[in-house]
């Protein structure tokens, strides 16, 4: 049995409007075949197993060509029988997306498929720009209509005219012209100013009025006004580039009243977060609630520590083996400083063949409120937590209960401190879980961080991790056209391996230049590496966020 593919809209770029039915796909899929267009953020959802293709235009590649991704989506179906392979397209997959043609070659090739709507950039990018596509009284149709068809293979070809030697678009202009409703032209930039003038010629109105919409949805977002007579030049004066949509009618207007989208202080601003997964969460809402978009990009990762590799058994061993589940019986009370100890613990209990009625009659602690709530999502109520919510405080908790302290077992990762040891010399401790550096960043995050205004780091750790990760992929070296630098991102090409490795200790000059620090030392890590920094008046998430605003106030 093959595997199903589904075709899925990502929506016009906000991930918030990925529908609910992409991200439960997303989030199991066995491949994702994805456009350029699909933001990271998305990318991001998606199951960190899957293999990702990327089909989209890239700077330094080919566009892979439609019959090449169509032959790629039955091969994936083929290779990963019962699986599932998401093809993940921006806006709507049959919107000017040719979904349609993949799936005429799904069923030739006899694959199940799947089609997930998504939200056009048609509607929704002019509806983030203010404007209703229809309006009572002013607009009673909508057309969408693609300002990048070949003029052969329209039914409707209109010859040359004088002057214009060569005919870009191959539309029905005359009836365009004649259509009282909403005009909204996709992937049109380029050829707008003979759109316009044609329209103008076949006896459009020349003050019709129009916006240009960039990078719709997004913290790039950008409306450009004009009318039909100004479209051209305008699009030359403002340099509107792609992805952007030509908007055209009375509705234009509403968007001076109707313009919701605030002007938010980070707006425009791509930065990367460098803390754990868990921990950025926080920050990142906040960020992108301030306008910023943000890529997550965690410097540290978290593994059960697998039993096999412990060599021997210790007061501090590492691992659980199912032996151990059963010397749980010497133990009266348990310990946990952190969520990820509850995981790794009960994961390992699980994959053991156990389950929670091996904790019955203990007693349970937690080191604080947030433990706590994770050990409630396994069923297991807190009897003990300390109100200061410090490992010192758990300590001293549990050394004044009235237990003997070999029967306490302190569940925790491999950089726990021994603060709690100290305070119960007679506990065992055993490691779970342990905290790993991340040796390289996904492909499709590469370009993004590169790319980005700035960094955040909220330790040296994350610095110094950073600054290898991205070495690791990119490669400065002088470029042979213009005696300047030349960046290359991606697997490192054999001719650039030759490259002096010594003299790449400066990331900031081939990623942001701009860090944001929480802390002198991290300050410090970050200078040493060559970035530019800003850091924060209190070691807290809060005052780094505000010293970013008031960063980028200044700058502007
Ligand atoms: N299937 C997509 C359209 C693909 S064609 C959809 O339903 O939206 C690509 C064109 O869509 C671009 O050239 C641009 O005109 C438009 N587009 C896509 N995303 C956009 C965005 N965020 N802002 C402005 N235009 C966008």
């Amino acid at each position: 049995m093959k595997g199903t593919v589904y075709l899925i809209g990502a929506g016009p770029g906000d991930p918030g409007l990925l529908t609910l039915r992409g991200k439960e796909i997303l989030e199991k899929a066995d491949v994702v075949v994805y456009d350029r267009l699909v933001s990271p953020a998305i990318l991001g959802m998606c199951n960190p197993k899957a293999k990702m293709v990327d089909v989209g235009k890239m700077p330094t590649h080919h566009k892979i060509k439609q019959s090449e991704i169509n032959r790629l989506l039955v091969q994936f179906a083929c290779e990963f029988p019962g699986g599932v392979i998401a093809r993940l397209k921006g806006g709507d997959p049959f919107v000017f997306g040719r979904g349609g043609e993949e799936a005429l070659e799904l069923v030739a090739a006899g694959v199940e498929f799947e089609v997930v709507p998504g939200i056009t950039s048609a509607i929704s990018v002019p509806a983030y720009a203010g404007i209703p596509v229809s309006h009572r009284g002013i607009a009673t149709s909508f057309h969408i209509i693609t300002g990048h068809e070949k003029a052969e293979s329209s039914s409707n070809v209109i010859p040359a005219q004088a002057g214009i030697s060569s005919v870009p678009v191959g539309l029905d202009f005359p009836a365009l012209a004649k259509c009282p409703g909403t005009l909204i032209f996709l992937m049109g930039i380029a050829n707008m100013d003979f759109i316009a003038r044609r329209l103008m010629e076949c006896g459009k109105d020349p003050k019709t009025p129009l916006a240009f919409i960039e990078k719709g949805t997004t913290p790039y977002q950008r409306t450009v006004m004009a009318t039909l007579e100004t479209a051209g030049a305008t699009i030359a004066r403002e340099n509107v580039t792609a992805p952007a949509i030509t908007i055209m009618g009375g509705v234009v207007e509403l968007g001076q009243t109707l313009a919701w989208k605030k002007n938010l202080p980070l707006a425009g601003k791509r930065l990367v977060v460098t803390r754990a997964a868990k921990q950025a969460s926080g920050i990142t809402a906040r960020l992108t609630a301030l306008g910023a978009e943000v890529i997550e990009t965690p410097m540290i990762e978290t593994r059960d520590v697998i039993p096999a590799t412990c060599s021997e058994r210790c007061r501090t061993k590492a691992g659980i083996s199912s032996a151990d589940f059963n010397a749980l019986a010497n133990f009266d009370i348990l310990a946990f400083t952190s969520t990820n100890g509850v995981e790794s613990f009960f994961r390992q209990l699980f994959a053991a063949g156990y389950d929670v009625r091996v904790l019955a009659g203990k007693k349970i602690a937690s080191v604080g409120k947030i433990t706590e709530k994770k050990l409630l999502e396994y069923g297991i109520r807190c009897d003990y937590v300390p109100e200061d919510h410090t490992g010192e405080g758990l300590g001293r908790l549990l050394a004044s209960l009235l237990v003997d302290h070999s029967r306490i077992l302190l569940l925790q990762g491999n950089l726990a401190d021994d603060t709690l040891l100290k305070l119960l010399p007679q506990a065992t401790r055993w490691v779970v879980y342990e905290t790993l550096p991340v040796a390289e960043l996904p492909e499709w995050k590469r370009e993004a961080v590169v790319g980005a205004d700035a960094v955040v780091f909220a330790s040296t750790s994350a610095v110094e991790n950073f600054c290898s990760v991205i070495l690791s992929y990119t490669t400065l070296g002088a470029s042979p056209l213009s005696g300047s630098y030349a960046l290359w991102v991606g697997e490192r090409s054999s001719e650039s391996k030759d490259l002096n490795r010594e003299s790449l200790t400066t990331p900031a000059s081939c990623s942001p230049r701009l860090a944001f620090c929480i802390g002198r030392m991290t300050e410090s890590a970050a200078r040493k590496h060559g970035f530019e920094t800003v850091t924060s008046d209190e070691t807290t998430m809060d005052s780094l966020v505000k010293k970013i605003v008031e960063h980028y106030k200044k700058e502007s």
